[in-house]
């Protein structure tokens, strides 16, 4: 049974998707207005555990994670530049999918842009404006948080605690502001000089940021779905606003489930564009040398719903952990395992798989999930040096540990163990020869295992094998 915490309620839940065997996800993307940084990794590696370990517990899933393309930011720095909004944006949409590719986050199923979605934008505005729960001021039109009761039941605010009583009906332009403005909040924007601006049925203008998610998420999953994501700065005002505008228009709950990450910090502070205090993807693994999957697994290694700090240390930390399962991993798959049956590990197979599933069931908790994997590890170690594990039992242990990585996503690709009998024979005939030390027929079968790609590494624990590469193809 897998447990989330759900912003909504405060508490962890159990989930059950709407329609049983899918699961519907929206997930916040970025606002492309400048390079992305490791702390929007952070969501989105959330996000990608997420979606890979519903997949792992036996679920489809559909997400969609839209790309901000207009909005305040983004038209202040097209205006700085003196270019469109299209080509000021371009490089901060490649950087972010390369981003994505780099740390091995599976590709959403949609990328909707806010751009390419005016019309659905309008239509729900419209709509709001119809059911007299939006009004046009300026030029402008706001939604009215007063004709939304439930305004305030994600975040927590109530605009009537916080003293704003005699503030209702004033109203906000920008797009982000802090929790004591609660106020009505812009669903589209009046044309000003040097904007971009639509010809629209509404008017002339542009959208709010909050309008894009509700549009957005509603033409792909529909009116109401599963889990909605982002980071928990998005709570409020984004998310409480995309609440109050889907759940008015369409009538309907809107999400069910709501996580949010915390925030990745450097010295205490939110790691953010805007304060400058931050590395891109670039800085760590073209201009340090990190390694990405390092980086991912600092990354996830954290549970979600911890603020996580920066350092380099812990990224060190994290390497190192993962060297550990890489380590297993090399050895499991450079041995000669004899052919014989055993079962020596099948109980730690079973238990860490166990664990590992109970941990992240927990509301993802990751490491309590590893700690099964990691005492594999070091039980599993003694067995195999001590010659106990056979063939089937090495594959078992790698389908296990790649059955996790299914989830991490930190290992590289799986090798096939599968090498012909007759190569496998070789190798044997090899050893034995070593062994009475017959070194002209050693070498001799080495030389043939070498013309067949296999090339044998004598090692303390006995030896090894891996098949090269083939070269000259380019
Ligand atoms: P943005 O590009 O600012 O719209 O943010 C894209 C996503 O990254 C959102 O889900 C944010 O909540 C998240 N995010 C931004 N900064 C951080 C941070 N320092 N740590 C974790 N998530 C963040
Ligand atoms: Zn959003």
């Amino acid at each position: 049974m897998i447990r989330f915490h759900n912003t909504l309620s405060g508490r962890e839940e159990e989930f059950q998707p709407l329609d049983p065997g899918e699961v519907r996800v929206y997930t916040c993307g970025p606002t492309v207005y400048d390079l992305p940084h490791i702390g929007n990794f952070r969501a989105y590696v959330f996000e990608d555990l997420l979606l890979r370990f519903l997949r792992y517990s036996g679920f489809k899933t559909v997400q969609v994670m839209n790309l901000t393309d207009v909005d305040d930011k983004t038209i202040r720095g097209a205006r700085a530049s003196g270019v469109s909004l299209r080509e000021y944006t371009e490089p901060f949409v490649r950087a972010f999918f390369s981003g994505l590719a780099l740390l091995r986050i599976r590709p959403a199923d949609h990328y909707p842009r806010a751009t390419e979605h005016i019309p659905e934008m309008v239509a729900i505005i419209k709509g709001l404006l119809d059911k007299g729960v939006a009004y046009r001021k300026d030029g402008s039109i706001y939604f009215s948080i007063e004709k939304f009761p439930a305004y305030g039941r994600l975040s927590g605010i109530n605009p009537d605690d916080l003293r704003i009583t005699s503030r209702i009906g004033a109203r906000l332009e920008s797009d982000e502001y802090e929790k004591d403005s609660a106020r009505d909040f812009a669903l589209w924007k009046a044309p000003r000089e040097g904007e971009p601006s639509w010809e629209t049925d509404i008017g002339p203008g542009r959208p709010g940021w909050h309008i894009e998610c509700s549009a957005m998420s509603s033409k792909y999953l529909g009116p109401s779905f599963d889990i909605h994501c982002g980071g928990v700065d998005n709570i409020f005002p984004h998310h409480e606003n995309e609440i109050a505008q889907s759940e008015a228009y369409f009538e309907k709950p809107f999400v069910r489930y709501w996580l949010h990450c915390h925030h990745l910090v450097v010295d205490g502070e939110k790691m953010a564009k805007s304060k400058g205090n931050f590395y891109t993807l670039r800085d760590l693994v073209e201009a340090r040398g990190v390694d990405p999957s390092a980086l991912r697994m600092f990354l996830v290694g954290t549970h979600y719903r911890k603020v996580l700090n920066f350092t380099l240390e812990s990224l060190e930390q994290s390497a190192a952990a993962l060297k550990r399962i890489k380590d297993f991993v090399y050895e499991l798959e450079n041995r000669i395992f004899p052919a014989a049956k055993t079962d020596a590990s099948l109980d730690l197979i079973a238990c860490a798989e166990r664990t590992f599933r109970e941990g992240m069931e927990d509301d993802l908790n990751v490491s309590a999930a590893l700690t099964g994997l990691f005492d594999l590890i070091r039980k599993a170690n003694p067995l195999i040096q001590g010659k106990k594990i056979g063939l089937n039992e090495a594959k078992r242990l790698l389908d296990f540990v790649y059955r996790v990585d299914e989830v991490l996503a930190v290992l590289p690709e799986r090798r096939d163990l599968e090498i012909s009998d007759d190569l496998r024979a070789k190798i044997e005939e090899r050893e034995r020869a070593r062994k009475s030390r017959d070194w002209a027929a050693a070498d001799r079968l080495r030389r043939e295992l070498l013309e067949n790609g296999v090339v044998l590494e004598d090692t303390k624990d006995g030896v090894r094998w891996k098949i090269e590469k083939k070269t000259g193809s380019n």
